[in-house]
């Protein structure tokens, strides 16, 4: 009877190849080996990189804006801190892998706070398109310390790794983007007498990714387990690039700058204060009263914000970016030969639905969506040649589409 001439069990129970005359492999052995030869060449020293092209390569920040300002609209603030940052970083890494360990670089890590659906990780995947470094973007929320429901925070190193095709010196080199860090902010400025698994911990836990040392990763991520081997990583040149919410810090911004000398400048002027964008104040204090420990905002030296979408911004998000969402549709409807345009007021009405519905830049998508599915199906297959979406038409269809969907 043929059986797999590694783990003996016969082509009843796998499904056998025959490797050599009456020789056969289970595919679930192939499948392990191959596996065992991605991890040890994965573990291979590799030879150091010749990166003096890349550096000579390396985007000037006001190059790096200029490609940021071609897909992110408006948050000139957040560019312009992120081009710096990123900017440095790397010169920062390029500069020790050229010239061996003589300066010693300190990390610039960013933190960006902005409400959600104003941009932060279409920022941060900009930037790692623009520099063709390997990017992962990681959830906090679904981390937890060692030993609890949940991911393990060194699995944030395996979506890095993944992204990198398992080749450690390019991941090592890499940005990583962390969503929504205010989740793991812990309840109240006090440290907590009891233990807080979802908040201290795990903000202890994420503090020796963000400094530079060398963590053991499970190749395959979630749980650690004891007879996994593990790939050694060092995070020193890996970018953090952190993102988040923080809903309700605005209320400890305004009270920070209430105390300052009551809105009045030591000339004793009135300072103007624009209430209605309090997070452009934000301080790393703000971030302590949120509840951050001291310890991960000082590995967050970079600290900017997101301003809030208006409608203008919508706007032009919806028209602006190399691959705007109307573009998008235009080009789709190009690829059959055939022209699509909207209307100025018709585009007004998509930007007034999406405020209406407070659905941000993410809602511009969607009511676009339903306004064209109708034509996305039966136009392809018309004989007409273009299609003119007018405001009436728009609005036809959008209710048409809501409709539908509350019967
Ligand atoms: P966040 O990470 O802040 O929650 P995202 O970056 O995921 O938000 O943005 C959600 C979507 O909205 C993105 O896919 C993007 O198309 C759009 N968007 C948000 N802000 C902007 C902006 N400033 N410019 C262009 N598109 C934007």
């Amino acid at each position: 009877m043929k059986s797999c001439c590694i783990c003996k069990r016969s082509g009843k129970e796998v499904m056998l190849v025959e490797c050599n005359k009456e020789t056969y492999i289970c595919t679930d052995c192939i499948k392990s080996i191959a596996r065992q030869i991605e991890l040890a060449e994965a573990m291979q020293p590799r030879p150091k990189a010749d990166t003096t092209n890349e550096k000579k390569n390396l985007p000037k920040p006001v190059e790096i804006k200029a490609f940021l300002d071609k897909y992110v609209v408006g948050q000139d603030s957040a560019k312009r801190y992120l081009s710096v940052a990123v900017y440095n970083h790397y010169k920062r890494v390029y500069n020790n892998a050229t010239k061996g360990d003589e300066v010693e670089l300190e990390k610039s890590n960013i933190i960006m706070v902005g409400a959600t659906g104003t941009g932060k990780t279409l920022l941060a995947k900009t930037i790692a398109r623009m520099l063709d470094v390997p990017f992962a973007i990681v959830d906090a929320t679904v981390l937890t310390e060692a030993g609890y429901v949940g991911e393990d925070i060194e699995s944030i190193l395996t979506r890095l790794l993944q992204a990198a095709d398992y080749n450690v010196q390019q991941a090592e080199r890499g940005i990583v983007f962390i969503d929504e860090i205010d989740k793991i902010a812990r309840k109240g400025d006090n440290p907590s007498i009891t233990r807080d698994v979802s908040g201290e911990g795990v903000q202890q836990g994420l503090l020796k990714l963000l400094e530079g040392s060398v963590v053991n990763v499970p190749p395959q991520g979630g749980r650690k387990h004891p007879d996994q081997k593990m790939i050694p990583v060092n995070t020193q040149h890996i970018l953090y690039i952190c993102g988040g919410a923080f809903d309700g810090i605005e209320k400890k911004i305004a009270a920070r700058l209430n105390t300052r000398a009551v809105g009045f400048d030591t000339d004793g002027k009135r300072s103007d204060i624009d209430r209605d964008n309090l997070l452009q104040y934000i301080q790393p204090q703000d971030l302590k009263a949120f509840g951050l420990i001291p310890e991960i905002i000082g590995r967050l030296p970079i600290l900017t914000y997101l301003d809030p979408l208006d409608r203008k911004i919508l706007r032009r998000i919806l028209t602006e970016p190399e691959n705007a969402i109307i573009k998008q549709y235009v080009y789709m409807f190009k690829m059959d030969g055939k022209q699509l345009s909207f209307d100025d007021d018709a585009l007004d009405f998509i930007v007034d639905k999406a405020v209406e519905f407070k659905l941000g830049a993410r809602g511009l998508r969607s009511i676009t969506e339903s306004i064209m599915m109708d034509d996305m199906f039966e136009f392809p297959s018309s004989s007409k040649k273009s299609l003119r979406i007018t405001r009436q038409y728009a609005e036809e269809k959008f209710n048409k589409a809501n409709i539908h969907r509350t019967e």
